[in-house]
C-alpha cells in the first residue's frame, strides 16, 4: 500500500463521516451530533490534503498555505455564526453558496494555469504520456490521457463556479430587499440563455484549444453574468427554490474541481451537496408548486396586478386584544398554531411554548401548523420550536393541518402572512398563485398576530385579514403573546 492508497482510504473514511454527518441532520434530536461527525470529517480531509502536498512543495508551496487559509477560513466562519441573527440566516446560506462556487472556480482556474501555462501545456501533456506520472503527480495528471478530463472538468468548474458566484451573490442582496423583486422581462430570460450558450461555446474552445489559457477566463467572465441574469429576474416566494439550487450548484462545482485535482473526498463531498441540495429543490419546487423544469430555465409564473392594499382591507379590519381573545379561548378544544417569519423576527418562540403548555394542562389539543416554507430557510420554524423545547409530536406538517383545519376552534398565525394567504388558490395572476397554502380561514376563528397591515416577502396584500372569521391582534409577536398568555392565566 502506498502513500496515495492510505490517502484515499482516509478520504474514504472523511466521505463517510459526511454521510453520518448529513444522516444526523435529518432530525433534530441527532442534528448535533451529525454536525460534529461533518465537522470531523472536514478536519480528517483538510489534514490529509495538508499531509500529502507536504513531499510536493515546489508545486504547492507547502502545507502553510493550505493551514493560513483553514485558519482564515475558520475564523470568517467562526466569526459570522457568532454574528449572525436568526433571521439573516438565509443571507449566510447565501453567501455560502457563492464563496463555495468562487472558490471551486478559482482553484480549478488556478490549477488549469499552472498545467497549461506555468508548466507548459506540452510538457504536461508528454509528462502524462510518457512517464505517467506527472511533477503533480497528486494532484492533476495520474494517468494517459488524463488532460482531457481534466480540462472538461476545469470548464465545468468554471461554468457552474461563476453562476453559483454572482447568483448568489444577487441572491443576497434580494434576500436584504435591496434589489428588485420578482420580473417577467424577457430580456432577461434572453440575457441568461445568450450568456449561458457563450459560456458553453468559448468552454468547448477551450477543450479543443487548451492553450488559450486566456479563453478560461472568458468563460468564467459569461458565466458570472448568465448568473445574474438567471436569479435577476426571480424573486417573491419564489427565492427558497432559488436557494436551494445554488447551494445545488456549489456542490457540483466542488465536485467538477474534484476532478480536476483529482481530490476523492473534494468529488464525494461535492457530489452529497449537489444531490442533497437537488433533492431539497425539488421539495421547495413541490412546497411552492414549480416544476423543476421552469426553475431551471428560469421561467416563473406570470405575475399580474392584484388589488391594492386598500381595497383589500378597507372598512373590513377588525382589531382584537389579547383579553378578548383570552376570553374567545375559554372553553376551546382545538387550537391550531401557525407560525411565521415574525416568530422568528420577535423570536416568541419560548412564550408561544408557553401558551401551548397552559392550553395543553387545560386538556386543549394544541397543533402547530408548519408550512415548508414558511420564514427564511428551509425548516426555519423547527429549528426555533426545537429551540423552545416545543414537542415534535405537536408539529404537523402542512398537509396534515389541512385535513383538520376545518375543525380548529383558534387559529393562532403569528408572524405568518404568505404561507396562509389565500389569494395562492383563488388568484390565478398572484405572484403566489398556485403555492400549497396553510388554509387557516377554514378554522372557526382566526386570529393573526403581526405589527401593521404590511405584505409578507412576497409583497402582495392578504385578503385573510378581511375575513369575517379574522380578528388581528396588532403588536410585536412577543409581546403580544406574552400578554396573551397573562390574560389566558387571569380568565
Ligand atoms: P412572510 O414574510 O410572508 O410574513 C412575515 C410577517 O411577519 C410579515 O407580514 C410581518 O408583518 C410579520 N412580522 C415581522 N416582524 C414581526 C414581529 N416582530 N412581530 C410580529 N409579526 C412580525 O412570512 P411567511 O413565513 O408567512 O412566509 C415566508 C416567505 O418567505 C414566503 O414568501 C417564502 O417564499 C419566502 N422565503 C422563504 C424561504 C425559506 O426557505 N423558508 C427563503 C426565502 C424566502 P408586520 O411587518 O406587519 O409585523
Amino acid at each position: 500500500m502506498n502513500i496515495l492508497d492510505i490517502q484515499n482510504l482516509l478520504y474514504i473514511v472523511a466521505a463517510f463521516l459526511f454521510y453520518l454527518g448529513i444522516k444526523g441532520l435529518t432530525h433534530p434530536r441527532t442534528a448535533v451530533a451529525g454536525n460534529l461527525k461533518g465537522l470531523a470529517g472536514m478536519l480528517l480531509a483538510m489534514t490529509i490534503a495538508m499531509l500529502a502536498f507536504q513531499g510536493d512543495k515546489s508545486v504547492w508551496q507547502g502545507w502553510y498555505w493550505i493551514g493560513g487559509g483553514v485558519f482564515i477560513g475558520s475564523l470568517i466562519g467562526w466569526i459570522a455564526a457568532k454574528k449572525v441573527q436568526m433571521t439573516a440566516m438565509p443571507e449566510m446560506v447565501a453567501l455560502f453558496n457563492g464563496s463555495g462556487g468562487l472558490a471551486s472556480m478559482l482553484v480549478a482556474g488556478a490549477v488549469f494555469h499552472h498545467l497549461t501555462h506555468i508548466a507548459g501545456l506540452q510538457e504536461t501533456i508528454n509528462a502524462a504520456i510518457t512517464d505517467g506520472i506527472s511533477p503533480m503527480s497528486q494532484a492533476a495528471i495520474l494517468d494517459k490521457g488524463q488532460p482531457l478530463q481534466t480540462f472538461i472538468a476545469t470548464v465545468a468548474s468554471g461554468i457552474i463556479g461563476a453562476i453559483t458566484f454572482t447568483g448568489s451573490i444577487l441572491a443576497y442582496y434580494k434576500l436584504q430587499g435591496k434589489f428588485g423583486n420578482s420580473s417577467t422581462n424577457p430580456l432577461l430570460k434572453i440575457g441568461n440563455i445568450l450568456f449561458l450558450a457563450i459560456s458553453l461555446g468559448l468552454g468547448v474552445l477551450l477543450v479543443i484549444k487548451p492553450e488559450l489559457t486566456w479563453v478560461f477566463w472568458a468563460v468564467v467572465a459569461a458565466a458570472m453574468l448568465c448568473g445574474v441574469f438567471f436569479v435577476m429576474p426571480i424573486g417573491g416566494a419564489d427565492m427558497p427554490v432559488v436557494l436551494a439550487l445554488l447551494n445545488s450548484y456549489s456542490g457540483i462545482a466542488a465536485c467538477a474541481t474534484g476532478f480536476v485535482i483529482n481530490n476523492t473526498v473534494l468529488i464525494v463531498a461535492g457530489a452529497f451537496v449537489g444531490a442533497s441540495g437537488l433533492i431539497l429543490t425539488k421539495i421547495m419546487c413541490v412546497a411552492m408548486n414549480r416544476s423543476l423544469t421552469n426553475v431551471l430555465f428560469g421561467v416563473m409564473a406570470e405575475v399580474g396586478v392584484g388589488p391594492s392594499a386598500d381595497e383589500v382591507y378597507a372598512g373590513k379590519i377588525k382589531s382584537t386584544s389579547p383579553d378578548e381573545v383570552a376570553m374567545i379561548m375559554d372553553g376551546v378544544q382545538r387550537v391550531c398554531i401557525v407560525p411565521g417569519y415574525g416568530m422568528a423576527v420577535s423570536q416568541s418562540q419560548h412564550v408561544v411554548r408557553d401558551i401551548s403548555d397552559f392550553l395543553t394542562e387545560k386538556d386543549v389539543e394544541v397543533t402547530f401548523g408548519i408550512h415548508p416554507v414558511a420564514g427564511r430557510m428551509p425548516g426555519h420554524m423547527n429549528v426555533l420550536l426545537a429551540e423552545a423545547d416545543v414537542s415534535y409530536d405537536q408539529l404537523h406538517e402542512m398537509d396534515t393541518v389541512n385535513q383538520y383545519i376545518s375543525q380548529v376552534d383558534v387559529c393562532i398565525v403569528l408572524g405568518a402572512n404568505d404561507v396562509v394567504n389565500p389569494e395562492a388558490r383563488t388568484n390565478p395572476k398572484s405572484a403566489i398563485a398556485g403555492m400549497p397554502i396553510i388554509d387557516v380561514d377554514k378554522a372557526h376563528t382566526v386570529v393573526v398576530v403581526k405589527r401593521s397591515l404590511s405584505p409578507g416577502f412576497a409583497g402582495i396584500p392578504n385578503p385573510l385579514f378581511a375575513m369575517d372569521n379574522t380578528l388581528m391582534m396588532f403588536g410585536d409577536g412577543k409581546k403580544v403573546m406574552l400578554e396573551l398568555l397573562k390574560a389566558l392565566k387571569e380568565n
